[in-house]
């Protein structure tokens, strides 16, 4: 078992301990007089359902101006009201907000938080000598334990909140963070607010509770407006932040890792979908599964097939809060856990090119402003990848040969400086060796099958040794129809079996085409051969050049000068 694991149960089992037997004793130790109140409470219990209904969010962590209330409440009828309260009031939040499976400690978590800050807060009330009647409102006999009391609350939680981030995480939380500030003014609107209730409650009775409530309610919808704004901030920061770093990136690939990434980061996001417009259909081009890239075979999906399809056939943007809304529209490709969906076509140039799926696990876990952002991170996506694929071919082009799509001699040269410098700069004394390979007689061929045979042998060739040669080296056309394989790593003793396996290859599979001299385009099967020459640095060369030109070299007299069909080694 996980140490998360461990840490969630522990969390239960404190709560189940925890959280009755203390409200329990709560009881027993304040006597509460319950009789006379409890048909007032009730008032109260349905204000803050009222208020609970309004929640504010912060960072996707929903807080409600209850604080206020619960000082009235324990100001009125004492710490044992004040507990029931509080759980009663958690239930509230509970039903308001969305929470998924793994997720669920919060609530025995935040319950026990609320439990801590309770009496640890009461007590310091007490021993400031607070009471729960007869108090003088104007005193300070009632101001300093109340404010104390409010004060201690706000304190408590935070150390609290911190401690058991860091049991939980290992977090460092900074005490002082952006969070409690804003808790800090959150409590300095709700401490007038708790008195003022409590004092009308205590001058008119429950009517307060009206009175109260209705600023109480317009206070939570402001306050709910304000954030949604601050967090429209937030993500438009994050969102050109994003696009920056994505136009930074020259390589689809890294494009596609990067946008699903940043993502993940600013959104809840359990599983993430690239589908790319192709002539047959939307294709799933990446797939990750918290935060994990995976691959996942998904035949291509048609217009109206799905989310995607769906997407793709009308261009609009969707956005489901829960499963219901959309199971019938699914072609059942997403997990059987997801709820909540934000589903975006890619567009460019006014055409659709791709579509984006986003999932989460939680129900109601995105919010229109969030569909919006988005939105408009996915057009600077489809402008990345437009741009890193046209770096991408740009880069192909200028590095290959057109014909056989294998390294040009340019890009070689790079190569084989590059290979050089690390020799260098090792200097482990491991080889590196080259094959230069001409083929034999190659003028005879074209005279007899006709260039464009030629061409066709050139291309089955340069695959042969693409195959052939594999990860243990590199493949480029040297010239007309002469290759070289450079080969790191590999001694002269090895890249002269490489190279002899390649002459076989060549020798004794003869090469099938169709003639194009031939009007009836008969298929042909030519014997070919090579020659080939094998080199090795630091022995046998100890600059690029050098390398090559002695490679050709034994190429040259060694094979070719020797009857063709032959490898050689270079001798100095
Ligand atoms: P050998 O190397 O055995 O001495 O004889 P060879 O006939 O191969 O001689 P050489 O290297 O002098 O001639 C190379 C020929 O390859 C010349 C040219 O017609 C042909 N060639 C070069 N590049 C291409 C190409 O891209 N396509 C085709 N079809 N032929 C090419
Ligand atoms: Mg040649
Ligand atoms: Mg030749």
């Amino acid at each position: 078992m996980n140490s998360n694991r461990r840490a969630k149960i522990i969390i239960w089992l404190l709560w189940l301990v925890f959280v009755p037997s203390s409200t329990y004793l709560a009881f027993l130790v304040t006597k509460p007089d319950i009789a006379s109140y409890s048909a007032d409470i009730l008032f109260f219990l349905i204000l803050i359902a009222i208020v609970g209904f309004f929640p504010i969010k912060l960072n996707n962590t929903p807080i409600f101006l209850y604080e206020g209330i619960a000082l009235a409440v324990f100001l009125s009828f004492g710490l044992f009201a004040e507990l029931v309260f509080a759980q009663f009031a958690f239930m509230i939040v509970l039903l308001t907000i969305r929470i998924g499976w793994s997720e669920l400690y919060r609530i025995p978590l935040n319950s026990l938080i609320f439990l801590i800050t309770s009496i640890i807060s009461a007590v310091v009330f007490y021993l400031l000598g607070g009471t729960h009647n007869g108090n003088d409102l104007a005193s300070l006999a009632f101001l300093v334990p109340a404010a104390a009391y409010e004060l201690t609350k706000f304190l408590s939680n935070q150390l609290v909140i911190n401690f058991l981030l860091r049991l939980l995480n290992g977090d460092r939380i900074h005490f002082f963070t952006r969070d409690t500030l804003r808790q800090g003014i959150t409590v300095l609107i709700q401490f007038p607010i708790g008195i003022i209730l409590y004092i009308l409650y205590t001058e008119m009775g429950v009517i307060a509770t009206v009175y109260v409530g209705i600023p109480f309610i317009t206070l939570s919808i402001f306050f709910k407006q304000y954030y949604a704004s601050q967090n429209v901030n937030y993500y438009l920061q994050k969102a050109s932040e994003i696009g920056h770093q994505l136009a930074g990136r020259l390589q689809v690939d890294e494009v596609l890792d990067l946008i699903i990434q940043k993502l993940s980061t600013v959104l809840p996001v359990d599983f993430a979908y690239i589908l790319d417009v192709k002539k047959d259909g939307l294709h799933l081009i990446r797939y990750v599964e918290n935060g994990v890239q995976k691959t996942l075979s998904i035949p291509p999906l048609q217009k109206n097939e799905g989310i995607g399809g769906t997407v793709w056939q009308t261009g609009q943007a969707v956005l489901f809060h829960k499963k219901e809304e959309w199971k019938k529209i699914t072609q059942g490709y997403l997990p059987a856990t997801v709820e909540s969906i934000i589903s975006v076509p890619i567009v460019r140039n006014k055409q659709i090119v791709g579509v984006l799926v986003l999932a989460s696990n939680s129900k109601r876990s995105y919010e229109k402003y969030q569909l919006m952002i988005v939105d408009l991170l996915v057009s600077y996506l489809a402008v990345a990848v437009e741009n890193a694929r046209h770096y991408e071919e740009t880069k192909n082009k200028s590095e290959r040969c057109a014909l056989t799509k294998l390294y040009n001699y340019r890009y070689f040269e790079g190569l084989l400086e590059e290979e050089f410098k690390k020799l260098d700069s090792t200097n482990k004394g491991e080889p590196l060796s080259l094959i230069l390979l001409d083929i034999d007689h190659f003028k005879a061929v074209n005279d007899n099958f006709g260039h464009q045979s030629g061409n066709l042998i050139l291309c089955e060739l340069a695959n042969r040794l693409v195959k052939m040669v594999g990860k243990r080296g590199t493949v480029a056309r040297y010239g007309g129809e002469e290759f070289v394989i450079l080969l790191p790593n590999k001694d002269k003793f090895t890249s002269l079996q490489i190279a002899e396996d390649i002459r076989k290859l060549i020798a004794n599979n003869p090469f099938v085409f169709y003639s194009d001299l031939d009007n009836n385009r008969k298929q042909i099967s030519a014997k070919i051969t090579a020659s080939i020459g094998v080199a090795t640095a630091l022995e046998d060369a100890d600059d690029p050049l050098a390398l090559v030109r002695h490679a050709d070299r034994a190429m040259y007299t060694g094979a070719k000068q020797a009857g063709r069909n032959k490898v050689a080694q270079y001798v100095s």
